[in-house]
Order: structure tokens, then sequence, then C-alpha cells
């Protein structure tokens, strides 16, 4: 289980339009270049024995499709989505079939009785992800726990960067139902976001926009980033607030 010494950073244009790395044999960690768009988003590819998930899409400004199918393989591919957001449903247009982008959507194929509430399993052939509902930065956001990996797919709701908030109240009671559910037996090696905004310097971003990333953050969080924000959104109380700290900032819009 490994990261790469070095994300494409954008700092070179002639890379390729995704940088793939295998976390472990069944889950790849994909990074669509930031020369092709500067969001740089991380998509994720989970390997079971009959299904692969794919989490997001990207920008939709480099060809996906191939590359999933040969790193996929002969299974059965569903294409899900962390959130809706456009730097994550970009490359939705060449799949035949993708999970669909509303909440409510989101709620019905994966089975949600009651969302936002309640955890449910999605299986891919002996490998069972678990997944939380966390609206707030998009209502259709969703965290994906790997129980193999020990990892947390957190999306935009928590990377080393800028962590916009869209509906406060519903934000705070995400992170607090995400954190309750890893305290709750569901232990966490490392949380892996959709985007890295962080320098290496701690809290300090880059400029909205920019393309290219020297010296970047590392993608991978620790767990107790997940306590801390929870535990600094619970402080900040009913009003939007702006929070700046060394691995996220808090930020409402
Ligand atoms: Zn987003
Ligand atoms: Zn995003």
């Amino acid at each position: 289980m490994t990261f790469p010494a070095q994300w494409d950073d954008g700092t070179d244009p002639s890379t390729p339009a995704h940088q793939v790395h295998w976390y472990d044999d069944r889950t790849a960690i994909i990074r669509q270049a930031l020369h092709t768009n500067f969001e740089g988003p991380f998509l994720y590819l989970l390997l079971g024995d009959e299904r692969a998930l794919l989490l997001d899409t990207g920008t939709g400004h480099a060809p996906l499709r191939p590359l999933v199918e040969k790193l996929a393989g002969e299974r059965q591919l569903v294409v899900a989505h962390t959130h809706s957001h456009g730097d994550h449903v970009g490359g939705d247009g060449e799949f035949d079939e993708v999970v669909g982008r509303s909440a409510e959507d989101v709620a019905q194929y994966f089975g949600f009785a009651d969302w936002p509430d309640g955890v449910v399993q999605f299986d891919l052939g002996g490998r069972v992800l678990d997944i939380v509902a966390i609206p707030g930065h998009h209502a259709s956001h969703i965290a994906t726990y790997d129980r193999n990996t020990r990892l947390l797919f957190s999306g935009d709701s928590l990377y080393p960067g800028r962590l916009y908030v869209a509906d406060w109240p519903a934000f705070r009671a995400s992170v607090a139902r995400l954190a309750e559910f890893v305290a709750d037996g569901n232990p966490v090696d490392w949380i892996l976001g959709a985007h890295i905004e962080l320098t290496g310097k701690p809290g300090q971003d880059y400029e909205l926009g920019a393309a290219k990333h020297p010296d970047e953050h590392e993608l991978q969080l620790p767990p107790d980033v997940l306590t801390e924000l929870a535990t600094v959104v619970a402080e900040a109380g009913e009003e939007p607030v702006r929070i700046g700290r060394d691995h996220f900032i808090v930020y409402p819009v």
C-alpha cells in the first residue's frame, strides 16, 4: 500500500492526461493532469471480484473510458460520483450508464431508506463498501469506506484544500455523522479526497484556478484530520465561518 513520491503537479505539460497509481492491486488512484484542467481532480477505481466502481469521471477534458476499461478488465463497471459538480461528472458522456446525479438518484441507486441517515453497503464481489451520505458541499455528496483497505474516499468534503460549504447545517451534520461512523468501529488508515489545493506549507493554498502546483501537500490525510474537522465545525456553531487549519480550509460559499 503505497502512494507515489509525487503527483503530476502541472509543471510539466508533456505528462499523460492521467496519472495512474495502484495503491494496492485492486485500488487505482487516478489523477487527471492539471495541464488538462486546473481542477486536477483525483478519481478512484475500486476493483472487486465481479464489479469495478469508478468514483467520478473528472472534468471531461481528457478521454477517460479507454483507460478505465483497460484497468477494470472484464469486470462490470459501475460509474458513480462522490458528488455531481462539473469537475467530477465531466466524463460521464463517455460511458453508457452512470448513476444519476441528484441526491434522490444516489439514494435510490445505493438503497438509502432515509437519506442522509443510515449507512448502506455496496458489494463489488469480495469487497464490501460502506456508503455514508454527506450533503453540505453538494446535496448528492457521499463518502465511501472500504473495509479491506481502510481507505475513506471523501470527495470534496475533506481534502487538503478549500472545503467549499454550500449548506452549512447539512455540512456540520454530515461531518459529525461521518466522524461517528469512523469512531463506531470503522477504522481508517487514510482519507482520500478529490483535489489538492494546499501547498507544502501548513494552511497555505494555491491561488484559485492555479494550474501549476509546485510543492503540493500530500493527497492522503490521516484519520485524525476528520476528527479535527468535526471538532472545529461543531465549535463554530450555527453561523457559517471560514476556518483555516494546517490541512484544510473550511470555506463557506
Ligand atoms: Zn465539488
Ligand atoms: Zn471538485
